[in-house]
């Protein structure tokens, strides 16, 4: 199998709990679930419907200022904004627009029909949304679209720990949901790839790039 991300050929495992086999590209850190494990929007929608997230919550609201608070400094001065696969609630987007600017939200379960085609950004946010993407790198692709030129792409997802024996105990990948797993090195080569800045990311879980 080789890898969706650079293309380079992957090594196999399997998780000896789940039967599940995933792929793990050596060259840019892309580990991907075999593809029968990868599941529709409907059945994904029930599962992201027992999620409780109460735009209300204070912890959840905590959640997105960490988001915030590394990548704004990182951004510039952003004069529009889009949070892509926002979920049900569009607390990212109003917190973003009581710091910095209007921010339009797209998610394809929740909120389907927002988005406008022709309509570029400064700046695209998108938290915990690529490990559930079947095709990641054409969702990156067509995010670069949308950004204006200078504009910055700023992902949240746990980067895993790239060790097979670490990974298969790591949490992350045991909601059937999450399908692929990176580090900052895949966004580092999807930058490569598609000429973009990798302008930095936090160790863990957060990325920013630039068009
Ligand atoms: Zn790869």
């Amino acid at each position: 199998m080789n890898c969706y991300i650079c293309t380079k050929s992957t090594e196999t495992f399997v998780h000896e709990k789940t039967d599940i086999t995933y792929y793990h590209c050596k060259a840019c850190e892309y580990i991907f679930k075999s593809s029968e494990y990868h599941q529709d929007l409907t059945v994904q929608k029930e599962r992201y419907n027992l999620h409780e997230n109460d735009a209300e919550d204070e912890g959840y609201q905590a959640y997105f200022q960490r988001f915030l608070d590394f990548i704004l400094p990182l951004v510039g001065k952003p004069k529009t904004a889009l949070d892509f696969g926002c979920g049900r609630s569009s607390l990212l987007a109003t917190l973003l627009e009581k710091e910095v600017t209007k921010c339009d939200y797209y998610d394809p379960i929740y909120h389907p029909d927002t988005l406008n085609d022709t309509k570029k950004y400064d700046l695209i946010v998108s938290t915990e949304v690529f490990e559930h993407l079947h095709q990641p790198r054409e969702v990156f692709e067509s995010l670069l679209e949308r950004l204006e030129e200078g504009g910055y792409l700023a992902l949240q997802t746990q980067f895993h720990p790239n060790d097979v024996e670490a990974f298969k105990k790591w949490y992350y990948h045991q909601d059937p949901t999450h399908i692929v797993f990176f580090t900052a090195q895949t966004f580092r080569v999807l930058c490569e790839i598609y000429g973009c800045e990798f302008v930095g990311d936090n160790g863990k879980n957060m990325v920013v790039m630039k068009k």
